[in-house]
């Protein structure tokens, strides 16, 4: 953090009070907070000294449909006084119409079939674990002739959680590295650099050096969390080719991409970043139950789906009514108010807007639909996004060298103008990280 005295004496009253208390009580695994929020209403929020901001972050791409929308606010509200919580003892219609739901729109085949979590990490606890059955049943993986644990293969720079599963498969070393040793046979290959998974995948073997054969490949279509970098739908395309041609499954981690933030209610079904392919496994989260705690995965059909069986894996809260009901409602706005067409049209306003104003901190912008990040011309990403709170705009410095914009998918082209303003202004003379 460069300069966080700049911050600290704008911090308004209530501000610095509560955040006094805020630091006594939690622990400090995410840094002291930026502000003490109040309220919101779509695309706006308070801080508790009645500051208002544009929200272009939206919880991390949470926020689809902005704050308080009415809609996901009674359906949220109709569910409580209906019934919060059952058990998986027993189901309840919001869950089973969910479910029903994403496998049409994730356009999985027949007999493919859902399991919920309460979020990312656990979306891809589940995937992994999935993977892991499946790669007892290849050959030469097979315990019982001496065969070799099957590996799971995940990409550098890939982020696909905390907990401990995910994060054996999540790349960045400093958040890693503490924890180890982590979960074993996953191994990290170059993202970008199929000949770099073709070895993987080459070292498989009965013979001395030669190790277990791939389970699976697990990967982001944009790397959000390593500054929103689209992999490429060409090599994309070539991972899914390996897969096959190994009978290894593709893990598409759509946490940050899915439901609707790149413009497409997949990122995989987005031939641009995906070249076309169909995954095995999808996981998401973030923007599924607008705000609700959500998560899970899609495994794309009956064989795959038929490895999970009572008692291989679950969660009290999994599929619980009220985050079913939020996330219902969110996707049936998305629908009725075209939030996907929206995505597409706002998120390419936003890149050109970017671009036009010819601020000379800004390199470039990448990304699809909302889910975007300006490449810096130096590395002052935190001062950057002080300078945007400030001036009324939440940006984040995803990287020391990039801030992300990932706004409500309910964004106007009055806001995007706005946002573009303020990010016109950013003094190109502000301090590194
Ligand atoms: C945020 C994120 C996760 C982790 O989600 P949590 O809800 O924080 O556990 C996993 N994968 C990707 C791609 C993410 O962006």
């Amino acid at each position: 953090m460069a300069d966080e005295s700049q911050t600290t004496e704008t911090l308004g009253p209530e501000d610095s009070k509560w955040l006094g208390e805020y630091s006594r009580v939690h622990m400090n695994v995410f840094g002291t907070p930026l502000r003490v929020m109040d309220h919101g209403q779509g695309t706006r929020i308070w801080d508790v000294d009645g500051n208002e901001y544009l929200d272009f972050l939206a919880g991390i791409a949470v926020n689809s449909l902005g704050y308080a929308h009415p809609a996901w606010v009674q359906a949220v509200s109709a569910q409580a006084a209906k019934v919060a919580h059952t058990s998986n003892y027993f189901a309840t219609e919001p869950q089973i119409e969910l479910a029903a739901r994403l496998v049409k729109l994730a356009g999985a085949p027949e007999g493919s079939h859902v399991y919920f979590g309460n979020s990312g990490a656990e979306g891809n606890e589940a995937a992994l674990k999935l993977a892991k059955l499946y790669g007892r049943t290849l050959p030469g993986a097979a315990p019982e002739i001496g065969g070799k644990p099957a590996r799971i293969i995940a990409l550098t720079h890939g982020f696909h959680g905390r907990t401990l599963g995910a994060l054996s498969a999540t790349w960045k070393p400093v958040i890693r590295m503490p924890f180890e040793p982590l979960v074993p046979n996953i191994e990290f290959v170059e993202a970008g650099d199929p000949m770099a998974l073709y070895e993987a995948f080459g070292q498989t073997g009965l013979g001395r050096y030669g190790k277990g054969p791939v389970a699976a490949v697990i990967m982001e279509l944009i790397q959000g969390e390593a500054g929103v970098r689209p992999l490429g739908a060409d090599y994309v395309a070539k991972v899914r080719a390996m897969c096959d041609a190994n009978d290894a499954l593709l893990i598409i981690d759509e946490v940050q991409t899915g439901i609707g933030r790149t413009g497409a209610w997949f990122a995989f079904q987005r031939e641009d970043l995906s070249g076309g392919i169909t995954p095995d496994i999808v996981t998401f989260a973030k923007g599924v139950a607008g705000g609700f705690p959500m998560g899970g995965m899609i495994a794309f059909g009956e064989k795959l789906s038929a490895l999970f069986s009572p008692g291989t894996h679950g969660s009290t809260f999994a599929g619980n009514p009220l985050a079913a009901s939020a996330a219902l409602a969110t996707l049936d706005v998305i629908e009725r108010e075209g939030l996907i067409a929206n995505a597409e049209a706002r998120g390419e306003q936003l890149r050109q807007g970017i671009m036009a104003s010819d601020n000379p901190l800004f390199e470039y912008v990448r990304g699809r639909g909302l889910l975007n990040a300006i490449q810096l011309t130096h590395p002052c990403a935190h001062a950057a996004m002080d300078w945007a709170l400030e001036h009324g705009l939440i940006v984040n410095a995803v990287a020391p060298d990039a801030l992300r914009l990932a706004p409500p998918l309910i964004v106007s082209e009055r806001d995007v103008d706005e946002a573009v303003a303020i990010l016109a202004g950013i003094p190109n003379d502000l301090p590194n990280d």
